[in-house]
């Protein structure tokens, strides 16, 4: 993992993340330049050159728009990783979806037959802890609280990195809208 290069466009929009080799592929073939340098080096019988930690590249590419796809995973990326009930952070696998309203209760709430219930709006990040809590309860039957109205996002950054490693690798200041930091729980 410490050998991934970020590849910034040529108006140093943060674009990808890209393997050590690939990275030298696209130096050699003068489609990118090293913007910073790493400590490493990499050898072949003719020449030693330093690995990257980001390049750019020389022609600007044009980054189509998307929109952003509704899954489990953006959601919990929409919320930070973080319980919207309990407001700890917590790793992937300790973080479930619920449904604000629960699928066996959407039918009566909501007076339609339209299984509708998996929409940005009626989901969110939350630990299995609170999840379980909740169970098939609608929130006014508990004493939980949201701790923010769930949204559609606009748009989705297109890397998700660790704060710490972005900073490792001298990323932090790329790291510009194509990009959301997460700090990632112990
Ligand atoms: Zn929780």
């Amino acid at each position: 993992m410490t050998t991934d290069v970020l590849v910034l466009n040529a108006g140093f929009t943060a674009l990808d993340i890209i393997s050590k080799e690939e990275s030298i592929r696209m130096l050699y073939t003068s489609k990118a330049y090293t913007v910073v340098e790493s400590e490493r080096t990499i050898s072949s019988p003719s020449i030693t050159m330093r690995v990257p930690n980001v390049i750019a590249l020389l022609n600007y590419k044009s980054i189509p728009k998307r929109k952003v796809g509704f899954s489990k995973l953006s959601v919990i990326y929409r919320d930070n990783l973080t319980c919207q009930y309990c407001g700890e952070k917590f790793t992937m696998r300790d973080l479930t979806i619920d449904h604000i309203i629960p699928k066996s209760r959407w039918a009566k709430v909501k007076r339609t037959s339209k299984r509708n219930w998996t929409t940005w709006e009626n989901c969110v990040c939350s630990c299995i802890w609170c999840n379980n809590k909740k169970g098939n309860r609608l929130l006014e039957e508990t004493d939980m609280k949201l701790s923010r109205k769930p949204y559609i996002p606009k748009y989705l950054p297109k890397l998700i990195i660790d704060f710490k490693r972005a900073e490792n690798k001298g990323w932090l200041p790329f790291t510009g809208w194509n990009v959301r930091l997460i700090n990632s729980p112990k």
